[in-house]
């Protein structure tokens, strides 16, 4: 690998956001490290035979864009609890080389029975706080249409995270050819012609709220707010920042969406916050709840981070971990306003458009978080977290 620096100062608010998206950049690109303590640019590293140069000036060209485009404003934090631990219980790498986890392919992880267990708990908890609130459960699928997310104007915001799905056109001859290609050898050998394909219409899902919306299509919601909840594995190509552990490409998300008026919708997110910060703090685990956006990587999607941030329109609750930036991000709270109401002719109660927002929490990285936090030893993590886990 060759290393190259590029000086170039980069505003603090903005280090995460142009260590991650860099690498959308080139595929040349093997890793990344912004300067942290001066904010002075960003070392990569870059595979052998690359061209260094050309490297560079579109690195540079990119983040030049983002910083000019990108008004930056100071995180809220709006509750803060636990004490930053002095080390952590286990080290990301220590946890992935354990038997009870997995990984089958880059961001595929498989746990064993006891991380399974620990999921298992999280989910129930998650459920716990949903029939409290009177969220209804739904079963979403885990694949949606391009018509669908382009119609959530998904594909434009966040079009480096996407992955398709297609199949072969229905023609025994190109299926067969295919077949034969495949019958010995290499995987390598097995990349269909482009040309066998039939046109990509669908995608792995992002999120799983989006599939909320399209189902309360022209309805007006009884309730203010209606509360309905579902979970399942979500997918983001998330290039080399793809971890064995908290940025998986394949991970599970629990999902609590809210339909009905801007004051309800606001007043259902406050009370989640508080909620689910109780539940962390329950666990045994220190966070914090700030303000946050989406980070963007494509030009056009930094005046939305910049609005969201202006806005209050997305909260993260975040737990110390040991990666590159101290802390993860283990759930968020997001509140849409009228966005999806009026892409898919929502009303609520009183005949507006409705507002929606969803608190979305990562399930793997709950579990990651405990992980680090109390250690490998499940047996021996804090017993008011057990108990609350209701494992022991
Ligand atoms: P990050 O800034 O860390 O990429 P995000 O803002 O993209 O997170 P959201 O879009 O708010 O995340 O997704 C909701 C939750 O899903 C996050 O708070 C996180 O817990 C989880 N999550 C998001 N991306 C991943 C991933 N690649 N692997 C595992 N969990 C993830
Ligand atoms: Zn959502
Ligand atoms: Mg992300």
């Amino acid at each position: 690998v060759t290393r190259i620096w590029i000086a170039i100062e980069i505003p603090p608010a903005l280090l995460r956001d142009i260590e991650q998206g860099v690498f959308y950049c080139s595929e040349s690109i093997l890793h990344s490290r912004v300067d942290r303590s001066r904010g002075a640019g960003i070392e990569l590293e870059i595979a052998d035979g690359a061209d260094g140069d050309a490297v560079e000036s579109s690195v540079r060209h990119w983040i030049e864009q983002v910083i000019a485009r990108s008004l930056t404003y100071e995180d809220r934090t709006l509750r803060e609890w636990g004490t930053m631990p002095g080390t952590f219980a286990a080290t990301p790498d220590a946890i992935a080389a354990s038997s009870e986890l997995r990984t089958l392919g880059e961001g595929l992880v498989a746990y064993g029975p006891r991380l399974t267990q620990v999921l298992r708990s999280i989910v129930r908890l998650c459920d716990g706080l949903s029939e409290a609130i009177g969220a209804q459960p739904l079963t979403l699928p885990a694949v949606a249409t391009l018509e669908h997310m382009q119609r959530c104007d998904y594909l434009h915001q966040f079009p480096q995270l996407l992955s398709f799905v297609t199949h072969f056109r229905e023609d025994y001859a190109v299926i067969d050819a295919f077949a034969a290609q495949c019958r010995r050898g290499q995987a390598d050998a097995c990349q269909p012609r482009p040309e066998a394909l039939r046109p990509f219409a669908r995608l792995l899902r992002p999120a799983v709220c989006y599939h909320v919306y399209p189902c309360f299509e022209g309805m007006t919601v009884a309730s203010d707010p209606l509360l309905v909840c579902a979970t399942g594995d979500c997918f983001r190509y998330e290039s080399r920042n793809t971890t064995e552990l908290d940025r998986l490409f394949d991970f599970r998300m629990y999902e609590i969406v809210a339909l009905g008026s801007t004051a309800g919708v606001l007043r259902w997110r406050d009370q989640m916050i508080s909620q689910v910060a109780d539940l962390l703090e329950q666990l045994g685990l220190p966070g914090r709840i700030k303000t946050s956006n989406d980070p963007f990587f494509v030009s056009g999607s930094v005046m939305k981070s910049t609005f969201q941030r202006a806005h209050d329109l997305k909260y993260e609750l975040e737990v110390p971990f040991p990666n590159a930036e101290g802390k993860l991000a283990v759930a968020s709270f997001n509140h849409h306003q009228g966005f999806f109401g009026s892409r898919f002719e929502i009303r609520s109660r009183d005949g507006a458009v409705a507002d929606t927002g969803c608190t979305a929490l990562g399930l793997d990285r709950i579990l990651a978080a405990l992980l680090v936090h109390h250690g490998l030893d499940i047996p021996r993590w804090p017993a008011s977290s057990r108990r609350r886990l209701g494992i022991g």
